[in-house]
């Protein structure tokens, strides 16, 4: 601490310490990553955004890690047992993740990009878009619950109706976020 405080124009600094750039100066603050506004954004769910973003900094901990580990026995799926259970592997390869999404294909009309880590567009203000990302992040959300759901309890949702869950509550969102912006353009 005492380094930070003379390495830094705490003496120098009209003001001198304060609690929060001692704070600043602890956690080492991290510059924005680009996917953040996808993520944290008013039409997203937030218990979604979280899991999204645990998934973005790769922080699931997934059977891959934990049996590198030596938390597990083994490292295959779950859910398919075809590969090894990496984040990739759960949202992108496992062949129950491509299936929900292909219904979810089918229902929204439009193609559902999916990435991991990069290839991400900068949000553009359409409501296109935002139900883009709206659907992305509860797809990774139900997916990782689906995948916990097989682990603790041995039970897996069909497909399909996984997807119609998806579907419900992006459904549900959506109304209320057009609802608002209906009744805030009502009020001026
Ligand atoms: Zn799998």
């Amino acid at each position: 601490m005492k380094n930070g405080y003379v390495a830094n124009t705490w003496i120098s600094n009209a003001k001198g310490y304060t609690i929060s750039s001692g704070h600043e100066w602890l956690r080492q603050k991290q510059p924005q990553q680009n996917w953040t506004h996808l993520i944290w954004n008013s039409w997203n769910i937030p218990k979604h955004a979280v899991i999204t973003c645990i998934i973005m900094h790769n922080w699931l901990n997934v059977k891959e890690k934990l049996f590198r580990l030596g938390c597990c026995t083994d490292d295959r799926c779950i859910i398919c047992d075809s590969g090894a259970e990496t984040q990739n592997h759960l949202f992108l390869d496992c062949t129950y993740s491509k299936l929900v999404l292909q219904f979810l294909k089918q229902w929204c009309g439009f193609k559902i990009h999916v990435s991991l880590l990069g290839g991400l567009q900068p949000a553009k203000t359409c409501l296109k878009q935002q139900v883009h990302y709206l659907l992305w992040n509860a797809f990774y959300y139900h997916i990782w619950a689906q995948r916990n759901a097989a682990r603790i309890q041995s039970v897996l949702l069909r497909p399909q109706k996984m997807a119609g869950m998806i579907k419900e509550e992006v459904c549900q969102r959506i109304k209320i976020k057009l609802g608002r912006t209906s009744n805030r353009t009502d009020s001026t």
